[in-house]
């Protein structure tokens, strides 16, 4: 395991779909998704996950003005260790291959297989590349690829 620090004032994301989607949450209660970019590889125990959402709350609190400490019914947290668990994730990461020059654009994975004539791929591993919405040109542009090799 490569020990990559994990980072002094953590960044994060917040969401709150109960907000906008009444199924996310029983009546009068919020539902909220956190959610910390790290390094591949990083270290993972119960105890970093906890300090690190203490941190989080604390600059939610910040930032914002609420407190949620003490308001928390229930919580669960997904890390590097779950993502080699349930997914065998390289490194135990979220999103695929790393945006690195060699692993941009074309120099991606092909969406035609070079060894099985009729095999396609698409979606983030593959051109043009992660996020939801070049996942779904991806399809599009195979869709394409399959009318115009197999007429
Ligand atoms: C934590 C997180 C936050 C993200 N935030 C954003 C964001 O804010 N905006 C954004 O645009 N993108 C975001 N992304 C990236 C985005 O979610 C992905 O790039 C996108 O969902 C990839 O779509 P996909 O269809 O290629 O793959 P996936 O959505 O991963 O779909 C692949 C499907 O194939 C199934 N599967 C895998 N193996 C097999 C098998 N052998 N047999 C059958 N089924 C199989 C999987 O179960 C899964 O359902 C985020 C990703 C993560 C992990």
């Amino acid at each position: 395991m490569i020990l990559n620090p994990w980072p002094e004032k953590p960044l994060f994301y917040a969401s709150f779909p109960s907000i906008t989607d009444p199924t996310a949450a029983p009546e009068g209660k919020e539902a909220g998704v956190f959610l910390i970019p790290l390094a591949p590889d990083i270290e993972d125990t119960d105890e970093i996950r906890e300090k690190y959402f203490m941190l989080l709350l604390q600059r939610l609190k910040d930032l914002t003005d609420q407190d949620l400490t003490d308001a928390v019914l229930f919580k669960e947290s997904y890390c590097v260790k779950d993502f080699k668990k349930d997914y065998n994730s390289y490194k135990g990461n979220a999103y695929g291959l790393a945006n690195t020059l060699l692993q941009t654009h074309v120099l991606r994975p092909k969406l035609k297989s070079k060894k099985l004539k009729n095999m396609y791929f698409t979606g983030q591993l593959t051109v043009p590349g992660p996020g939801v919405p070049p996942s779904i040109i991806s399809g599009k542009i195979v869709s394409g690829l399959i009318k115009k090799h197999h007429k």
